[in-house]
C-alpha cells in the first residue's frame, strides 16, 4: 500500500537538451560515466570507445557493453566521492546524486547537503554523533571537521536569530518513518544545550514523551509514528538562553482511538497505562490487560519488539513532573482513558421487533459512568437514544445497533481528542515564557509527510493538503524569490523551472468551488450521500487539471508528490464530526470538572445558526484555517529546511534501496534546489550590511566575494 514507484525509464531527463549534448560530446576514452545496464541499475564505468550507436564502456568487473547514447551519463571524478554538498558536484544527474548519498550513509555519515536544504538519511540505528561533545563542536564553529548535521542547521537558526534579530523556523518534512520527529527532537536538545539544559530547556525536551504517548502509535510504516502535526516556538531572552516555549498541535487522527488496521495499535498511553499503573491506580480505575479492551485487541498487536510499556509509562510519569502537570490532573487524565477502554467494551441488545438497540447492563457501561462520573441510567439513554425536540414535545427516537454503536465510537473519540488538546493547553501553560523575552524565537515544524496508501479518505486529504501548502512555501523561499531576487537586480540568469503546485492548491481550497467549500456544502444537506457528493466535485471540478473523477464514490487528485486516489465514503462524517447533543449534555453534567470542560472544548466548536439549529465549523474548514495561520507565521520568519529521507520500508539499518530514495527526492523537488544553488551566488547582502560586516570576513573570502 505504498505510492507506486516510476522506474527510472520514464525519468524526464532534466538537464537542458543543449547542455546534454555537449556533456555527452565531452566524454572521451577513460572519462567515468554512469550508464544503464537494465531497466533501474545504473553501474559506473569507463569509455573505451565512441560506436555509431553510442559508447563502448567497461564497467568496474572488466565486462564489456554496447551502451546506447540515451543511456549513458557523465560520472564526477573519483576526487568528489561523498562530497558533504551535492553543490559540489561537477555533474548533477539523478545516479551521480544517488551515488553520492549511498557512499556517505554506508559510511554512516547520513547528513548532506544540498544547497541550503539538510538532507537526513534514517539510519535506523543509533549512531555516535550525537550528545555534549558534539553539541561543542558545533558550537564552536569546528562543524567543518565533521561536515552537514542537524546541530549545524540548528546553531545556523540560532546565530541568525542573535545576529539578524529574525525569527527563524526549521522545517522538516518527510515520509511517515523519514526521521522527522526523531530530527525535530535532536534539534531541540541541540537549542537547549545551548542554555544549560536545566530549568525550562528540560521542561521542553520532558514535553516529547508525554506527546508521543497521547499522540503516537504503532503503524506498519513506524513503529513510534506521530498522528498529529506539531509545531513549537522556542523563545529566547536577552541573553540568548531558552525562556519558554509554546506548542501548536494539528489534527490529531482521533479515529485510531477505536479502530487500528491489522498490525497497527491505537496511541502508546493506552498500553503503558494497562501494563504500567500501580496496584492502587489499577484498582480506582477498575483497570485490566490491554487484552481485555476491544478497542486495544482488534487489531491483533498489543506489543512492539524492544518496546516495554510500563517502562514507558514511568518515564511518562516523571515527564509528567517535570512539566509541571499536576498528580490530580494526572489522574483524572487518567480515569479519562479508562473510561475510553471501557466505553469500547460496551455492548448493545436488540430490544424490539424493529431492530432497536438497548445498552447491555454489565461492567462496561457501569465502570464507564463511575469513570465520568455521570449517571449510569443517562449514559445508557443517551448511547441508544436520540431526543429530538420540536417546538412542541421532545420526541425519543431509539436507534439501531449501528446508530448506537456509531454514537459509542464517537463519544470516545470525542473525550479523547479534546483530553489531547487539554494536555496541550496544560503543557503550553507550564511552559509559558517566565524571564523577560526578546520576543525572538526559533520554531520548529514536525509535520507528517505526503500519504498516499491503497485506500485514501479524508485524513490522507488534509494531510497531503498541508504538504502542499508546505511545498509552496518551500518553492517560493527557494526558487521564486531566488530567482525573483536575480531578475530584479539584473543579474543575467537563466531560469530553473520548478513545479508550481497552485493549480492543486486551488483545487482543494477556492471559494466557493474548491473541494473544501463544495464537501462543507454537501455536508450541510441531511441527504447527503456519498455518491450525491461524487457528482457535485465532478460537476464542478473537472475542470481543474489536477482533478480527475474516477468511478463511483472515487477521484483522483495530481498532487505535487504525485496522483492520490480518494475516497469519499466515511468523508462526511468526519468532515462534520458531530458529537450528538444527548452526548454533550451528558458530559456537560459530570460532577467531574475535566469531563465538564471536555465537554466544553468539543462544544466550542459549534455556532448557532438562525438561533435555533446549532452547527460546527467542519473538520477540513478548520484545518484550512490553521494551516493559513501556520503559512503566515512561517512567512514572518527566515526559514531552515531539513528533508528526512527513508531509506527503505522495513525500519532496517544499513539497508539502502536507489528507487526509494529516488523517489523521495524527486517529490520534494531537491535536485532542482541544487541545481539553483550551484548556478545561483551563495551569499548575498545589502551594500551597508557588507560594509558593516567587512571586518569578520577573513581576506581570503573578501578577495573571493
Ligand atoms: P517520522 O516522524 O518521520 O515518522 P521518526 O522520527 O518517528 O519518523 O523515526 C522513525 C524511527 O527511525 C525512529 O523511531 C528511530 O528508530 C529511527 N530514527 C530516526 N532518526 C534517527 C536518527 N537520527 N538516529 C537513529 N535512529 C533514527
Ligand atoms: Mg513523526
Amino acid at each position: 500500500d505504498q505510492s507506486d514507484i516510476k522506474s527510472i525509464d520514464s525519468l524526464p531527463v532534466k538537464a537542458s537538451f543543449k547542455k546534454r549534448k555537449a556533456d555527452l560530446f565531452a566524454l572521451k576514452r577513460n572519462s567515468r560515466v554512469w550508464f544503464r545496464a537494465s531497466e533501474d541499475n545504473w553501474l559506473l564505468g569507463v569509455v573505451q570507445s565512441k560506436t555509431d550507436a553510442g559508447f563502448g564502456v567497461c564497467s568496474s568487473d572488466g565486462q564489456i557493453f554496447e551502451v546506447g547514447s540515451t543511456k549513458i551519463l557523465p560520472a564526477n571524478p573519483e576526487i568528489l566521492e561523498g562530497v558533504d554538498d551535492l553543490i559540489q558536484l561537477s555533474y548533477l544527474n539523478e545516479p551521480a546524486v544517488l551515488h553520492n548519498l549511498q557512499y556517505r550513509y554506508a559510511q554512516d555519515t547520513i547528513y548532506t547537503k544540498a544547497g541550503p536544504v539538510l538532507i537526513a538519511i534514517n539510519p535506523f540505528k543509533k549512531i555516535p554523533i550525537y550528545g555534549p561533545d558534539y553539541v561543542q563542536i558545533y558550537r564552536n564553529e569546528r562543524k567543518s571537521i565533521l561536515g552537514p548535521h542537524v546541530y549545524m542547521t540548528a546553531d545556523s537558526a540560532y546565530k541568525a536569530m542573535i545576529e539578524d534579530e529574525a525569527n527563524q523556523s526549521i522545517i522538516i518534512s518527510g515520509e511517515s518513518g523519514a526521521g522527522k520527529t526523531e530530527t525535530a527532537k535532536i534539534t531541540m536538545q541541540y537549542l537547549a544545550a545551548l542554555g544549560g539544559g536545566r530549568g525550562v530547556e528540560n521542561e521542553i525536551l520532558q514535553t516529547n514523551p508525554i506527546l508521543e504517548a497521547f499522540g503516537n502509535a504503532k503503524t506498519l510504516r513506524n513503529d513510534n509514528s506521530s498522528r498529529f502535526g506539531k509545531l513549537i516556538d522556542i523563545y529566547f531572552d536577552t541573553a540568548g538562553r531558552i525562556c519558554g516555549a509554546k506548542i501548536q498541535t494539528y489534527l490529531l487522527e482521533k479515529s485510531r482511538v477505536v479502530q487500528q488496521a491489522q498490525g497497527e495499535r491505537s496511541y502508546h498511553v493506552f498500553y503503558q497505562l494497562c501494563a504500567g499503573a500501580d496496584p492502587a491506580l489499577r484498582a480506582r480505575l477498575n483497570l485490566k490487560a490491554a487484552s481485555e479492551y476491544r478497542y486495544l485487541n482488534q487489531s491483533e498487536c498489543l506489543v512492539i519488539d524492544n518496546i516495554n510499556d510500563a517502562e514507558e509509562f514511568q518515564s511518562m510519569l516523571r515527564a509528567m513532573d517535570v512539566v509541571q502537570i499536576s498528580k490530580m490532573d494526572q489522574d483524572n487524565a487518567f480515569s479519562m482513558l479508562a473510561a475510553v477502554l471501557w466505553l469500547g467494551n460496551v455492548t448493545f441488545s436488540i430490544s424490539d421487533s424493529e431492530n432497536h438497540v438497548i445498552v447491555d447492563d454489565n461492567e462496561a457501561i457501569q465502570s464507564a459512568a463511575v469513570l465520568l462520573h455521570c449517571n449510569v441510567k443517562e449514559l445508557m439513554a443517551a448511547l441508544c437514544t436520540r431526543k429530538i425536540r420540536t417546538r412542541h414535545e421532545v420526541i425519543v427516537q431509539k436507534l439501531s445497533h449501528t446508530q448506537a454503536s456509531d454514537s459509542r465510537d464517537a463519544l470516545a473519540k470525542a473525550i479523547y481528542a479534546s483530553l489531547f488538546d487539554w494536555l496541550v493547553d496544560g503543557i503550553n501553560k507550564s511552559l509559558e515564557a517566565r524571564k523577560r523575552q526578546t520576543g525572538r524565537s526559533i520554531s520548529i515544524l514536525d509535520i507528517y509527510g505526503f500519504e498516499s496508501f491503497k485506500k485514501n479518505t479524508f485524513e490522507q486529504l488534509c494531510i497531503n493538503y498541508a504538504n502542499e501548502r508546505l511545498q509552496q512555501h518551500f518553492n517560493r523561499h527557494l526558487f521564486k524569490l531566488e530567482q525573483e531576487g536575480y531578475t530584479a537586480e539584473g543579474i543575467d540568469w537563466t531560469r530553473v523551472d520548478f513545479v508550481d503546485n497552485q493549480e492543486c492548491l486551488d483545487l482543494i481550497e477556492k471559494r466557493p468551488m474548491g473541494l473544501i467549500s463544495l464537501l462543507d456544502e454537501e455536508c450541510t444537506f441531511p441527504r447527503a450521500t456519498e455518491e450525491t457528493l461524487s457528482l457535485k466535485l465532478n460537476k464542478y471540478l473537472n475542470g481543474n487539471s489536477c482533478f480527475k473523477f474516477e468511478r463511483g464514490t472515487t477521484f483522483r487528485v495530481r498532487h505535487y508528490a504525485g496522483e492520490v486516489a480518494y475516497e469519499t465514503v466515511g468523508i462526511m462524517e468526519k468532515n462534520r464530526d458531530l458529537l450528538h447533543a444527548d452526548l454533550l449534555h451528558l458530559l456537560g453534567s459530570s460532577e467531574c470538572s475535566l469531563v465538564n470542560s471536555l465537554a466544553e472544548r468539543v462544544s466550542n466548536g459549534f455556532r448557532k445558526v438562525n438561533g435555533m439549529q446549532t452547527q460546527k465549523r467542519s473538520v477540513a474548514t478548520k484545518f484550512k484555517g490553521q494551516l493559513y495561520k501556520l503559512m503566515q507565521k512561517l512567512e514572518g520568519t527566515s526559514p531552515h529546511f531539513v528533508r528526512c529521507i527513508k531509506p527503505n520500508r522495513f525500519q532496517h539499518a544499513n539497508l539502502y534501496n536507489n528507487d526509494l530514495v529516488l523517489q523521495q527526492l524527486r517529490c520534494c523537488g531537491v535536485l532542482e534546489v541544487v541545481r539553483i544553488s550551484r548556478s545561483g551566488y551563495p551569499t548575498r547582502y545589502s551594500h551597508h550590511q557588507f560594509a558593516i560586516r567587512l571586518p569578520y570576513f577573513s581576506h581570503a573570502s573578501v578577495l573571493w566575494l
